[in-house]
């Protein structure tokens, strides 16, 4: 039968390895649902809406169509059929990103997808985000949430963005993790059944194989 696992936590805490890595050792389908929101303030900075102007979001939110493939061995995400996975990791997406995602229209649209993603899994999907376990599949067979200290996470994010001061780096996830942790609709949160792993100390195999033996239980 299918499995609906739920992978939550802030940035730079090995989210997007592990669950993909997860989901393609047990055969299941990935969805990255921070990929959506980002594909959604996009749209939104194309089409100069400002992104400040939280009436204006929500006003526009059901206008791009988005579509996520699901293969955890290639991720894709499409806006309005166009390639998106380049343009969704700049910074200036990275830093309006939280705006957006605190639109509580723009998290209904987008919970509405990532539920109806979830359904269609066949074999089942691990789901990374940072409320699915508290809002979006509050039922989910295994809830996860990572964590890491703010060195260990700005140093895996200037690692993976060359040539980027780690200071800079560390200021802006502190600064996205506390927009993203005190937003009123559904924040960063864990839940209250899930298996907190601190990643710190921990090698990205260690905290696979660490989830991949959760799963089985
Ligand atoms: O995971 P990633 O860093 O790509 O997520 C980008 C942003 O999307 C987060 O900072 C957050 O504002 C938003 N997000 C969210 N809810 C989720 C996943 C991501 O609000 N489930």
């Amino acid at each position: 039968e299918s499995v609906i696992v739920a992978i939550d936590g802030p940035s730079g805490t090995g989210k997007s390895s592990t669950s993909k890595a997860v989901a393609a050792k047990l055969g299941l389908s990935y969805l990255d649902t921070g990929a959506q929101y980002r594909a959604i303030t996009w749209w939104m900075i194309s089409n100069g809406v400002d992104v400040h102007d939280a009436d204006a979001v929500a006003n526009a939110a059901a206008k791009p169509v988005i579509v996520s493939g699901t293969d955890p061995s290639r991720p894709t995400i499409t806006v309005d059929g166009a390639d998106a996975a380049g343009p969704i990791r700049t910074e200036e997406v990275t830093s309006k990103v939280s705006a957006v995602s605190a639109v509580p229209e723009v998290r209904r649209l987008i919970t509405e997808l990532q539920r109806t993603i979830a359904k269609g899994a066949e074999l089942g999907i691990v789901v990374e985000g940072r409320d699915i376990g508290t809002t979006v599949l509050p039922d989910a067979d295994l809830k996860i949430f990572l964590t890491a200290s703010p060195e260990a996470r700005a140093a895996r994010r200037s690692g993976e963005l060359k040539g980027v001061d780690v200071h800079a780096t560390k200021e802006a996830l502190i600064k996205r993790d506390a927009a993203d942790s005190s937003r009123k609709t559904s924040p960063l949160a864990k839940a209250d059944d899930a298996v907190e792993v601190d990643t710190t100390d921990l090698t990205l195999d260690q905290v696979i194989e660490c989830v991949v033996t959760l799963v089985d239980e």
